[in-house]
């Protein structure tokens, strides 16, 4: 069987967040899982690169834009790469190919008739690349989707027939029932396509940074709009309009897909595809946003998780787990640290990971490390029967994508092997002089956690190859025949001891989220205190003091905060490579010439704060009685960044 699997590919317009990292696990996760059955696999990701967001993204960037797109291209796959995504290609829309491909298919989609030239105006909202009716507006005025202002455009534009496609779609759904995974997202598709389509506006002629209109169409102000150039890299990628090399995969068994762009691929990709003559994906999965500690997570809140810096806290393979099990497919997931870690202690330090130390040491004791299944039909009948119901019932799970169910079944393999344990308790057996029972719990063990480790290396691949080193085989298309389809067990071998697999964690390895929307003025008062009646308590150690850093800035801008009496927007030189946009309330006491170019003393570390909207990432040092203000101040002007203390 042949098995093609998608991310989408990500947009170059910043880097990557846990979101994205949790749509290439799924697919990572089904995609190795179908090398192990033995199943022939294509997984593809990459970067869509066009579009005028990029375009203005890289001139404010002060960039070409290719070098931009590459530059963001390749943060994307280096964290692939550092993450060992098994991805087979890497496709960009900037590939030559590819363009080459999304031409080809305009020309045949154009002489099919589906494509028109017409005239659009509407209003159309840059940041989303959207034009939207006016009734979906708010306030007549703001995109439904960003909420940021929309323009009224008016342009030349080649359309597709996507309105004769409706009733084809809406039976297409009718036909495949798992279409659109998970099944509650069907229904509001179905409802769009019920509210009618309008033709799709597919090209641009207000920027320059897309796909051009084939040569043949003598049309060259045009550039492709950047939803058809992106979603026809699915089939570029397999060779589509080139030499169709990898065709044969055609069509994707899944495009996985964030639940924001469920409509442009069960929508507008199906038709495109039926005009193509080309057969259908299978599935279209939709899956939910990351919230962290139960906040949206978002640049100008500071709380954005970035994947590299949890999985060099935590481990890639525990954030694998974490984001796999936490989740059912489809619902928004939270990240937490408190979460996070109560994952790790309890499912993999306490039940996988006891399991595996528990029998090196029990077949250590007993039998010098050998471990022979011989004995295990004969005392473990009622285990071997139950571990064949878990496993007989797994893959459906991941087959619907429902991974937190898949892990939460595959869990239940670990109770049968603690169980067993404490019924067996082979400690005692042994002083009962009932080796060979004794040794069939170890070897029944073992077994659980063969048969657990070949269903789990899809989520954990690196953690389960030790697991299996441990266990002397290796994790197969052969040995998933072996102990999983035949329901075999393990040859005798000697274990090979490893050391602890999942220490546990005892508090968050990260910092903590900043607390959003503070409200008061991040000014440091330094009031002098009426009586100096310092106690004991009060005092603080040398090293205490020195967990705050200060620094020495010099303000090179000062701009008034709109609608705020008392604030001030500062740009200011604290010797790092970007200077730091500190709110500060002094307005009152400074005006604008008083503050640029002067130098004041900065807390630099900080947890950033929001004020007005506006995010502060400091706070300057004043001193403040009765008739006023005055900031701290250096004597004489020092190098910006110099510390003090
Ligand atoms: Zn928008």
């Amino acid at each position: 069987m042949k098995n093609y699997i998608t991310t989408p590919i990500y947009y170059v317009n910043g880097e990557a967040h846990i979101g994205h990292a949790y749509t290439t696990f799924i697919a990572d996760t089904i995609a190795r899982h179908s090398r192990l059955k033995g199943n022939e696999t294509f997984f593809l990701t990459g970067t869509d690169e066009h579009g005028q967001k990029i375009e203005e993204s890289a001139k404010k960037a002060g960039k070409e834009t290719q070098a931009f797109a590459d530059e963001i291209s390749k943060t994307f796959k280096d964290l692939w790469d550092g993450f060992d995504i098994s991805y087979d290609k890497f496709i960009r829309t900037t590939d030559i190919d590819h363009k080459r491909g999304v031409q080809k298919a305009f020309m045949k989609m154009y002489d099919n008739g589906d494509i028109y030239k017409g005239n659009y105006e509407g209003h159309y909202c840059i940041s989303c690349e959207t034009f939207f009716p006016e009734t979906q507006l708010i306030d007549g005025e703001f995109c439904p989707d960003c909420g940021k202002p929309t323009n009224i455009v008016k342009e030349e534009s080649y359309f597709f027939k996507l309105s004769e496609y409706e009733d084809k779609l809406l039976k297409y759904y009718e036909d495949n029932q798992d279409f659109i995974l998970p099944k509650s997202r069907r229904n509001e598709v179905i409802n769009f396509v019920k509210g009618g389509l309008h033709d799709l506006s597919i090209t641009r002629t207000t920027f320059e940074w897309g796909v051009k209109l084939p040569e043949s169409m003598n049309d060259d102000k045009h550039v492709m709009y950047v939803w058809l150039d992106a979603l026809l890299n699915y089939i570029t990628a397999l060779g589509y309009g080139k030499d169709e090399e990898n065709m044969d995969f055609w069509p994707a068994n899944i495009h996985m897909v964030g639940k924001d762009i469920l409509r442009f691929h069960a929508i507008y990709w199906p038709a495109f595809l039926m005009s193509l003559g080309l057969p259908l994906p299978k599935h279209i999965a939709a899956h939910g946003w990351w919230t962290r500690d139960g906040e949206k997570m978002s640049k100008s809140k500071g709380n954005v998780v970035l994947p590299q810096v949890v999985a060099d806290a935590y481990g890639l393979e525990n954030l694998r787990y974490f984001m796999l099990r936490e989740v059912p497919f489809g619902q928004d997931g939270d990240f937490s640290q408190r979460a996070f870690i109560d994952r790790i202690n309890s499912d993999l330090s306490n039940d996988l990971g006891n399991l595996l130390n528990r029998i090196i040491g029990m077949s250590g004791k007993y039998s010098e490390f050998k471990i022979d299944s011989v004995d295990v039909i004969k005392y473990h009948s009622k285990e071997l029967d139950a571990m064949a119901s878990v496993i007989d019932n797994l893959e459906p799970f991941l087959d619907d994508l429902r991974t937190h169910k898949y892990l939460e079944e595959l869990w239940k393999l670990f109770s049968i092997g603690n169980k067993a344990i404490e019924e067996h308790a082979p400690w005692v057996k042994i002083k009962e002089d009932k080796k060979d029972e004794a040794l069939a719990t170890v070897a029944l063990i073992a077994n659980i956690l063969a048969k657990a480790s070949i269903m789990l290396n899809c989520i954990m691949p690196n953690t389960t190859k030790t697991i299996s080193e441990a266990l002397h085989f290796e994790i197969n298309t052969s040995s998933y025949q072996k102990l999983i389809l035949d329901k075999k067990l393990l040859d005798v071998f000697i274990i090979e001891k490893v050391p602890p697999l999942f220490p546990r964690v005892e508090g968050p390895l990260m910092d903590e989220a900043p607390e959003a929307n503070k409200e008061e003025v991040p000014l440091k008062k330094m009031e002098t205190k009426k009586e100096s009646t310092v106690e004991e308590d009060n005092l603080i150690t040398i090293d205490q003091f020195f967990e705050t850093s200060l620094r020495i800035g010099t303000i090179l801008e000062a701009e008034v905060v709109p609608k705020s009496k008392k604030l001030y927007k500062l740009s200011v030189d604290i010797g790092e490579k970007e200077p730091r946009q500190i709110v500060a309330g002094i307005r009152e006491f400074y005006e604008v010439a008083e503050l640029v170019n002067t130098q004041v003393c900065v807390v630099s570390n900080l947890k950033p704060a929001k004020l007005m909207g506006l995010l502060s990432e400091g706070m300057l040092l004043a001193a403040k009685d009765e008739d006023g203000l005055s900031l701290m101040r250096p004597e004489h002007k020092r190098k910006a960044g110099s510390s003090v203390g």
